[in-house]
């Protein structure tokens, strides 16, 4: 039976949309359905509070359409260093890009700009079609051709459907997969923030006994701060007003960051989350619709554009050897490829977690001894090159 989409992506994310700028150029057609369309970009606005640290390897998933240009025409922040250290403690480590002998480390991007950005470099590709605002609301399999039923009345086919519709993904559950999930008894403030320092070149975060307090860059003299903590007390911050949060702010934030005005802020609960299998017979899931991770070290989103890499990589060479690239044969050669490196990455992020709220003193000189470790030049060169993707 013939199919109206190759492809359908439910979800037009940061990871979706850059799955369909993968895929469409090389022949696959692809319907991307998304609830909402991101706000379009001028730039008298303020700095949204979603932001991202993308790695040099994401950066290159976006190399490969005209996105990334269209993102370095709205804004983005090059980071050159990353500093971390804990409370009188010895591990003083920066990481900078001269180490390994490149010119940043990454980027701080706008969530909303990356995303708008994808959107219009799919905008030239006749093998793409949005469907915005729309909702899937019932999946249904014949054969081997999937139907989806969209809130809007319209019910579309494709041979694969992909999930990539974010931490309550609709498709996982519609297909019924089941996740491991885990909450952390902490949630972060996150405020956009005008520095009186000049521009800088650098992330930070420093672990203090209530949890990490960090700040990300952003062009000009303007950046984020985000400031973890037990949940009802970062609730609280965040419903302080913009002059008594940056009071608060600045009495607890290393001298470091300057004085700051407050221009926005929220809290987000924190919660670790893996989806049991990634796929099935016409079904994949991708991003954190497959995985969430602790943001502690921003890599959430850095694993969705691997993810993306490796499944498109997947689907072309199976369809260019003839293979039918929807079944579960296929699609599971994505799953080992990338289900383990998640689940590394989330553990890690929850040893790291776990690790730095200890108080005692043992578990304060051990992790001190690992950030000292890291001192090392060729142990801290493999760091930044994990750090990087590369
Ligand atoms: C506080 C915080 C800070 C973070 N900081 C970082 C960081 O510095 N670096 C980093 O790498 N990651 C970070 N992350 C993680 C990062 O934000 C996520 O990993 C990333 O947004 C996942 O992208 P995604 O496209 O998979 O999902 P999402 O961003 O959730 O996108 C899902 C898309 O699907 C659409 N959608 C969802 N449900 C439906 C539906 N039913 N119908 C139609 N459309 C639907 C949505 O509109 C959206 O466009 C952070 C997360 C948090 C909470």
């Amino acid at each position: 039976m013939k199919c109206d989409y190759d492809i359908v992506i439910c979800g037009g994310g940061m990871i979706g949309a850059a799955l369909a700028t993968l895929l469409a150029p090389h022949g696959f057609s692809i319907a991307l359905v998304d609830g909402h369309k991101p706000g379009r970009y001028d730039l008298s606005q303020k700095f949204d509070l979603r932001i991202s640290a993308l790695s040099p390897k994401s950066a290159q998933v976006m190399q490969q359409s005209a996105a990334w240009e269209i993102l370095q025409g709205m804004r983005l922040c090059p980071y050159k260093r990353m500093r971390v250290w804990e409370v009188a403690g010895f591990g003083d480590l920066t990481f900078s890009a001269n180490q390994v002998g490149v010119a940043e480390l990454g980027h701080i991007v706008e969530n909303r700009l990356v995303q708008l950005s994808l959107w219009q470099a799919l905008q030239s590709n006749d093998n793409v079609k949005i469907i915005c605002p729309a909702s899937p609301e019932h999946f249904h399999r014949d054969g081997k051709t999937m139907r989806i039923d969209l809130d809007t009345g319209q019910s579309i086919s494709a041979r694969l459907v992909v999930g990539a519709d974010g931490a309550q993904s609709k498709v996982r559950q519609g297909f019924g997969v089941g996740v491991n999930r885990g909450q952390y008894q902490q949630a972060c403030l996150v405020a956009s923030v005008n520095t009186q320092l000049g521009q800088q070149d650098i992330t930070w975060q420093r672990f203090v006994n209530t949890g990490p307090q960090a700040f990300l860059p952003l062009l000009g003299q303007h950046g984020s701060v985000v400031w973890y903590h037990q949940t009802d007390h970062a609730r609280a911050l965040a419903n302080l007003t913009n002059v008594d949060l940056a009071g608060e702010i600045m009495a607890h934030f290393p001298a470091e960051l300057g004085a700051i005005e407050v221009t926005e802020k929220a809290s987000f609960g924190l919660q670790k989350q893996h989806a049991q299998s990634y796929c099935m017979d016409g079904m994949v899931l991708v991003g954190d619709a497959a995985h969430v991770i602790n943001p502690l070290a921003g890599q959430g989103v850095n694993l969705g554009f691997q993810d993306v890499s490796s499944l498109a990589e997947t689907l072309k060479k199976a369809r260019n050897s003839g293979e039918d690239w929807s079944t579960i044969g296929v699609l599971s050669r994505y799953q080992k490829q990338r289900k383990l490196a998640n689940s590394i990455m989330l553990h890690s992020m929850d040893a790291f977690h776990h690790g730095f709220s200890q108080t005692g003193t043992k578990s304060k000189w051990l992790r001190n001894m690992v950030l000292a470790s890291a001192k090392v030049p060729l142990i801290k060169k493999q760091i930044i090159r994990y750090a990087m993707g590369i």
